[in-house]
């Protein structure tokens, strides 16, 4: 009898494994292929099954890649085939990670699919520094935003200038003094608290703050590099480093 394959999109959060959801922890122990990328963390494997077929489909800023188009052929001839695929990516699928695309292509090939959403890096990898992306009184919402856009043209940084909401950019670093700039011309003030997190929720977790005048250099000092969410906004005063670099300096 033939079995009927199917591709499980599934979200593998920012990072650290207690960050999996049950559901894609499910997935990952029913997949006989996984398409992984390469901001998942490969810890999160423990949980594949020991004859899983893995493949690795790295996509970062600047390095060669596998094209889209050829993933999206893998996921459809693997699932024809009868096989359960579990294409892991980093965070949630569906924010910033090319899951809509794939979900398109499995819909059209008339491939069975199930999306397991997972926690983004702007939920997780700011609540690992403990920034609430919301606060009461501080921010009334939450905006996330790409600084890397494929193109080459920006966001419209004035009018997110203007939004009043938490900013929380992904894929910025490389693009920082061109963001920072483009949101001072569009009216925010340098004193604007800002910070950046790289690898957020994993042991090489490591942060910055300042503000909007000073991110940039802070970033450079401490090589803060790619993965790494830039936080826009009043709330990043409640993080956790601005109170352990205060008191250093009250210390000093
Ligand atoms: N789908 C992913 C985002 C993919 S885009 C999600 O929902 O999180 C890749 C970008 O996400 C990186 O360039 C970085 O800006 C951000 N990112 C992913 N994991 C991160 C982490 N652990 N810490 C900080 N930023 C992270």
């Amino acid at each position: 009898m033939e079995t009927k394959g199917k591709v499980l999109l599934v979200g593998a959060g920012p990072g650290d494994v207690e960050l999996l959801t049950l559901k894609a922890v499910r997935a990952l122990g029913e997949a006989d292929v996984i398409l992984i990328d390469d901001l998942v963390s490969r810890e999160i494997l423990q949980y594949a099954r020991a004859n899983a077929r893995i493949i690795e489909v790295g996509k970062r800023g600047g390095c060669k890649s596998t094209p889209q188009a050829f993933i999206e052929k893998m996921l459809v001839n693997f699932a024809n085939e009868g096989l359960i695929v579990a294409r892991l990516k980093g965070g949630d699928p569906f924010v910033f990670g090319r899951g809509g695309e794939e979900m398109l292509a499995l819909r059209e090939a008339g491939v069975d699919y199930e999306i397991v959403p997972g926690i983004t890096a702007g939920i997780g990898a700011t609540s690992a520094i403990e920034i609430p992306v919301t606060h009461r009184s501080l921010s009334h919402g939450v905006t996330f935003v790409t600084g890397h856009l494929r193109d080459g043209s920006m966001p419209n940084w004035q009018a997110l200038a203007q939004s009043g909401t938490t900013l929380v950019i992904y894929m910025g670093i490389a693009n920082l003094a061109s963001i920072l700039e483009g949101l001072s011309a569009g009216g925010m003030s340098m004193d604007t608290p800002a910070a950046a997190v790289q690898a957020g929720t994993l042991p090489t977790q490591r942060s910055v703050i300042g503000t909007l005048g000073t991110l940039e250099r802070e970033v450079g000092v401490a090589h803060i590099s790619s993965p790494a969410l830039i936080v826009i906004g009043k709330v990043v005063n409640l993080a956790r480093v601005v109170a352990e670099a205060q008191s250093m300096r009250d210390a000093a």
